[in-house]
């Protein structure tokens, strides 16, 4: 490849050049919603430096396969379809095109593959026995455990250390903490109101952590490159995963882990059993725009902590109005006819520090920070020579490529539609000012400037900005 990728290794705990283990595939799974809600801006924040690593990849040559797994069988869900009494098909199935909708709205681009853990029960069931076969489980009351003492590695993603009093005890929730670090559950007894299937492992259901270390090897292989999730799914549940994996394989499992950090409110992690959540729902429904929540969501790179605020998202509000005005100046005004004040290679300096930015760990703070660097040379530009034709057409490259990368520029549509409009008053008013009807030509003005567009009289024509 073109351009060397770093990322930092949750599992060798620093900065490694990216390789793939087959040539120019990237393989990655990223630990997917669990449905039985609809996600909260907590979760997007993850699907989304998901989504900037998928972009980031392809758009450095790889072609990429991604499975994101949909959590519809495990405690929550089944305690969901319980509540409700409904079938936990047709509760899942609610949640899964919500989510589907929401990141949409968000313009995630969508994975090739989008398994659900009730259709991998047979692979799940094969796991369990190559485990037994290689003598990590153990059965008691109808419920199969994997016994973590057979796995040395266990620990190594999370640095936890084993302790050996609670050796031999045992977690059959699906969640738990790092002080509760036991033999936990990859088959659970059926229990009255949950569902289950009959299998050679008798009757039952499977414990979550084994629904993603059968999916992606269903999908992926039985080793891959990268694996993703919020820090909180380092312990139990990826460590849980590894011990599964390579228990049953020999094999490594991934080769790069890597984990956001979280969408926090007030210090404290968002989270719907904290109630501090907000969905993407909510906030559009109070107006604001989605393209603006992928800003402010993107401003902060993936490793760090970023704290939702309503100024935060005022903030990024008031910068997409900006980029908005940067952008529709430059369509409005014609091209220098002269050389201009911006140069071909000022243009391919920004595209190679977008790159650069998004290949260093996926550090999407530099990536808009160099993208800003570009409008304000734009704007100073235009505020010179101008800009001539050649490096306009440029310009559009360079705007594609923050799209393939970023896609945070502000909805076409919008702009479009509202932007058509606009343009007719504008010239409805030149024509009045060129027949001298000032009258008319001020009514317009002062029309525009109750809908926040601002006039500007300049010797290429009139052009208009949003306040
Ligand atoms: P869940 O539906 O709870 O399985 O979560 C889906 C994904 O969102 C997982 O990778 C979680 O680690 C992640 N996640 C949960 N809460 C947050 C948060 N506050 N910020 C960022 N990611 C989160
Ligand atoms: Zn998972």
């Amino acid at each position: 490849m073109s351009r060397e990728i770093r990322f930092y290794n949750t599992l060798t705990r620093q900065q490694e050049a990216f390789h793939t283990l087959e040539p120019g595939h990237a393989r990655l799974y990223t630990c997917g919603p669990t449905v039985y809600n609809v996600v909260h801006i907590g979760n997007l924040r993850t699907f989304l430096f998901e989504d900037v690593l998928r972009r980031t990849l392809q758009t450095l040559g790889y072609r990429v396969t991604q499975v994101m797994n949909l959590t519809d069988i495990d405690d929550k869900t089944i305690k969901g379809a319980g509540a409700e009494g409904v079938s936990l098909r047709e509760f899942t199935d609610r949640y899964i095109k919500l989510f589907f909708e929401d990141i949409d709205t968000l313009r995630i681009q969508r994975a090739e593959h989008y398994p659900r853990a009730t259709d991998y029960i047979p692979q799940m069931v094969n796991l369990v026995r190559r485990l037994t076969a290689n003598g990590h489980t153990y059965v008691l009351e109808g419920s199969t455990y994997f016994r973590i003492a057979t796995f040395p590695h266990y620990g190594r993603l999370s640095g936890i250390l084993l302790d050996e009093v609670k050796a031999g005890a045992r977690v059959d929730a699906d969640e738990y903490e790092k002080e509760d670090v036991r033999d936990f559950v990859l088959w659970k007894a059926p229990k009255s109101g949950e569902p289950s299937w009959e299998t050679v492992l008798g009757p039952g259901r499977p414990g979550w952590h084994l629904e993603c270390s059968a999916m992606s090897t269903a999908l992926l292989g039985e080793s891959f490159d990268i694996h993703t999730g919020a820090v909180d799914n380092i312990f139990p549940h990826h460590e849980n995963e590894i011990a599964q994996s390579e228990g049953a394989t020999g094999m490594p499992f991934v080769h790069t882990w890597l984990h956001a950090e979280h969408l926090v409110v007030e210090g404290e992690k968002m989270a719907k059993s904290k109630g501090n959540f907000f969905t993407l729902r909510d906030l559009v429904e109070r107006g604001h725009d989605p393209a603006a929540i992928r800003y402010l969501l993107l401003s902060v790179p993936y490793r760090q902590k970023l704290n939702f605020t309503f100024d935060g998202l005022a903030g990024a509000e008031a910068v997409m109005r900006r980029l908005d005005n940067s952008l529709r100046r430059l369509q409005h005004t014609p091209p220098a006819t002269g050389g201009g004040s911006l140069a071909i290679a000022d243009v391919e300096g920004f595209e190679s520090e977008l790159l650069d930015g998004l290949a260093d760990d996926l550090n999407t703070a530099r990536a808009l920070a160099a993208f800003h660097m570009l409008l304000t040379r734009v704007n100073q530009a235009l505020d010179g020579e101008g800009i001539a034709q050649p490096v306009r057409d440029r310009l559009d490259d360079a705007f594609g490529l923050v799209q393939r990368t970023l896609d945070i520029l502000p909805a076409r549509q919008r702009a479009a539609d509202d932007g058509a409009q606009i343009n007719a008053l504008v010239a409805e008013r030149t024509a009045a000012r060129q027949g001298r009807d000032f009258a008319r030509a001020d009514t317009i003005r002062q029309e525009l400037a109750a809908r926040g567009i601002i006039l500007e009289d300049t010797p290429h024509g009139t052009v208009w900005h949003r306040q």
